[in-house]
């Protein structure tokens, strides 16, 4: 499992998915939820959200 690349916290599939989305889908190295939403200038709960639509719309990237 990997660990965000910013404050070492161990992320979810989801998380890793996330960062995938917003921030590039090849990456290697990846952020949790609330670094992701710092980087980004939005808040967690809107990652939260996001996640949950992608999750309707079928993307693999998110269980
Ligand atoms: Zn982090």
């Amino acid at each position: 499992m990997s660990a965000c690349m910013n404050c070492g916290r161990e992320l979810t599939y989801n998380e890793i998915g996330a960062h995938k989305k917003f921030i590039n889908r090849g990456s290697t190295r990846f952020l949790c939820r609330d670094c992701l939403a710092e980087k980004l200038g939005v808040s967690p709960q809107l990652i939260d959200k996001k996640i949950e639509d992608f999750k309707r719309q079928g993307c693999t990237l998110f269980v």
